[in-house]
């Protein structure tokens, strides 16, 4: 399947599968150039910490670690600020998810980083006369059309190598196996649109999810974020790689909090943000 669907969190607080197989299957394949060096090895480590009571491991009998590991662990800062971008595009009917780029923004100023949210591009659409009204990109086909017809106008990539960010909609299509996807981190665009319309810049494109019928969640895009830098899925974690409650408050988290309880990355995991 190969998406990396964010999901809303299940009920039973079941794992995200199909991000999962969507690790699995990056670590298997070298990364695209640009991108984090390494994306094996830290999923096992960070299985078992949880918000509240980090444990350093599954054999170690839960051993909560001491406050100042814990301060370490989460208020990571990266040595020199760096300016994330990301180039933003939108369906004439949409609008970008402000709680999400407010949540990324604060989460990244926390750790020295500053959010560039640009505009990139106003995704073509056209009136859909049998449904009156205008059309959404329901497929992956769709997709991949879309981000054609932006590259001929010029507008695909978007400009100084940011991270392009669609939000809009999901179809059905789209949201593939699971109803609950509410954001899509694709590693390689061309492995999906290639056969499509022919060959992409780029390679690395976000989605979030706007459907004004759909539950929220702020933390999606600095979810997708985080797998752009070579994070991967936490199952079962309340943190920003894991899968989204959206009964949760979606207030940004608190700069560094002592007590770890709204420090929402590990050190480790931010530091992927800070190369
Ligand atoms: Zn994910």
């Amino acid at each position: 399947m190969g998406r990396c669907a964010m999901t809303r969190e299940p009920a039973k607080r079941q794992p995200c599968a199909p991000c999962a197989q969507r690790a699995a299957a990056e670590r298997s394949s070298a990364p695209p150039a640009g991108a984090a060096a390494s994306l094996g090895g830290a999923r096992h480590s960070f299985a078992s910490i949880s918000v509240g009571a980090q444990r350093q491991g599954r054999g170690s009998g839960g051993r909560t670690a001491p406050p100042t590991d814990r301060k370490a662990l989460f208020c990571h800062q990266c040595e020199q600020q760096k300016t994330f971008n990301i180039g933003y595009y939108l369906q004439a009917e949409t609008e970008i998810r402000m709680d999400n780029t407010t949540f990324a923004s604060v989460f990244l100023g926390t750790h020295n980083m500053k959010l560039n949210a640009s505009a990139a591009g106003v995704i073509p659409t056209v009136y859909d006369e049998e449904k009156k009204k205008l059309s959404r990109i329901e497929s992956v086909a769709d997709l991949c059309d879309a981000i054609k017809r932006l590259q001929d106008q010029n507008a695909y990539p978007p400009s100084s190598g940011a991270l392009p960010v669609f939000f809009i909609p999901f179809g059905k299509q789209l949201r593939g196996s699971s109803a609950d996807t509410l954001g899509w981190h694709i590693a390689n665009i061309n492995s999906h649109c290639t056969d499509l319309v022919g060959p992409l810049k780029g390679s690395r494109v976000v989605l979030v999810d706007v459907d004004p019928e759909g539950k929220t969640c702020a933390k999606v895009l600095l979810h997708e974020m985080g797998h752009a830098v070579g994070n991967v899925d936490v199952p079962d974690s309340p943190m920003i790689m894991g899968p989204c409650d959206p009964a949760a408050p979606q207030t940004p988290p608190i700069p560094c909090d002592p007590d770890g309880k709204q420090n929402l990355m590990t050190a480790t995991e931010v530091k992927k943000f800070c190369s």
